[in-house]
């Protein structure tokens, strides 16, 4: 491989790899905003849920505060040590002040006076050793029938608790983020190798083409877009092949053919330059029937391009076969009947082609053109037409010479002939005809017999 094919390989993997992860990308980032959203949502949620909960407790602490001094008509420091400690377990910090807003109580003094084994049991059941300083108490004012007696301050503890669950909550976003990242990265890689690959072959076996190989096909695999690709250009190259091959074969016959009248235009002139040969009326005669076949070889020359141009223009349209036919045979009648042979048209039920209408008249012309050539006086010669499976068919057959086994591979190549006078070319060209209707035309023959040729067209 060359350092410049390397090179535009390299790029094209680039790109393609580059254009993959930047979709992959933009597909991860919709997904990954989707779960921030969703976890902006359900943390604004569990704030509101844990909100409400909390406030149920203040006011259940509050109701025990004002029940205590109530029942101790004051109030009573056990007591409210023991809702202090309360109140923390719930997960609250308090402050109880008189009306003088002197503390009366507060949850690290009540903490402290506990003994060291409670202290352990309560802090391993409450928030107290994460209590974050910087979040302000909230006032709630405490009543006994309708008189203030103090005021109670509080402050949560479940901002640590928030913390501690969005803090989890980021991680698991940068664990996501980086997982993503990381198999949005091996998808590009595996799909872009897995894409280009194929073109690349395809690229290599175009390039080898471009050079000049015509033979270069790639291999066909998979279901996809690339495979329909691969597929067409392989018929291409077949095609451009074929056409090659062609060129390279009318090439050789047209030499071929020409050669002979030319060979002997060349004799004939050059003998008459010497004065070997006389320049008189039958010399000149024989130079014009030479050059006539020279003009009659490049008139099948135009016939077969033009055949070749006229296969890829079809104009398709229906035909009424029976009408359509027999005109065609009509312009034969004089003939038949001068040549002495019998013309039958067998022609069953009434069949619509879809067919262009000069090419398939062009075909029954060349066909019937070969039978008159091959039938003598008394013989007969006959078309018929019907339908087989998915084609309509349209025969062509005589009681003329025939062919023999061996010459009846080779009477729809170009320019091969089996007997004098002719060029070769009328049945190559109404092959390329009926092929390129997606039809056929087969041969029998029984040399000495009689011979026909049968042109399918799909319908
Ligand atoms: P041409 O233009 O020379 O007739 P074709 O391509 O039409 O060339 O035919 C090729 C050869 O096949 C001819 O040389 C001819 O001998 C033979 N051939 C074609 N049709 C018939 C036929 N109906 N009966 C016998 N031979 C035939």
């Amino acid at each position: 491989m060359g350092l410049a094919t390397d090179l535009v390989e390299r790029k094209m993997f680039r790109s393609i790899w580059i254009k993959f992860f930047i979709v992959l990308l933009i597909v991860s980032l919709f997904a990954l905003s989707a779960a921030y959203i969703l976890r902006e949502l359900m943390i604004r949620d569990f704030r509101y849920y844990l909100e409400g909960e909390m406030e149920d407790k203040v006011y259940r602490v509050i109701a025990n505060i004002e029940g205590s001094y109530e029942k101790y008509s004051g109030w009573n420091i056990d007591s409210l040590n023991e809702n202090t400690i309360w109140a923390l377990m719930l997960g609250l910090e308090i402050k109880i002040k008189d009306l003088n807003n002197r503390i009366i109580i507060d949850t690290e003094t009540a903490f402290n006076k506990l003994s060291p084994s409670m202290q352990r049991r309560i802090k391993a059941i409450t928030d107290i050793g994460l209590i974050s300083k910087d979040k302000d108490f909230s006032p709630y004012p405490l009543f006994i029938s309708g008189k203030e007696i103090g005021r109670l301050e509080v402050r949560f503890l479940y901002p640590e608790k928030e913390f501690f669950f969005i803090e989890r909550s980021n991680r698991f976003l940068l664990f996501s983020l980086f997982a993503v990242g990381c198999a949005v990265t091996l998808f590009s890689i595996i799909f872009s190798r897995k894409l280009t690959e194929p073109i690349k072959k395809l690229d290599y076996a175009a390039s080898a083409i471009s050079a000049g190989d015509l033979k270069s096909r790639v291999e066909i695999a998979g279901s996809d877009e690339i495979k329909r690709l691969s597929e067409t250009f392989n018929k291409m190259a077949e095609n451009l092949e074929k056409q090659d091959l062609l060129r390279k074969k009318l090439i050789s016959n047209v030499a071929h053919e020409l050669r002979t009248p030319i060979t002997v235009i060349k004799g004939e002139v050059e003998g008459m330059m010497d004065g070997l040969v006389p320049a008189d009326k039958e010399h000149l005669l024989s130079l014009y029937e030479e050059i006539n076949r020279i003009k009659k070889i490049l008139d099948g020359i135009e016939d077969i391009s033009q055949a070749e141009v006229s296969a890829m223009w079809i104009k398709k349209q229906k035909i009424h076969l029976k009408p359509f036919l027999k005109s065609i045979v009509e312009r034969f009648s004089r003939i038949f009947i001068d040549k002495g042979i019998n013309f039958e048209f067998i022609n069953g039920e009434e069949i619509e082609l879809n067919a262009d209408p000069d090419r398939i008249s062009q075909i029954v012309i060349n066909l019937l053109s070969n039978a008159l050539k091959a039938t003598e006086r008394g013989g007969n010669i006959w078309v018929k037409t019907g339908k087989h499976d998915s084609e309509v068919f349209i025969e062509i057959g005589d009681t003329g010479h025939g062919i023999k086994p061996d010459d009846l591979p080779y009477i729809f190549e170009r320019f091969y002939k089996v007997s004098e006078g002719g060029l070769g070319l009328g049945l190559s060209i109404a092959k390329e005809l009926a092929e390129a209707h997606g039809g056929r035309i087969v041969a029998k023959s029984t040399y000495g017999k009689g011979s026909s040729f049968t042109v399918f067209i799909p319908y």
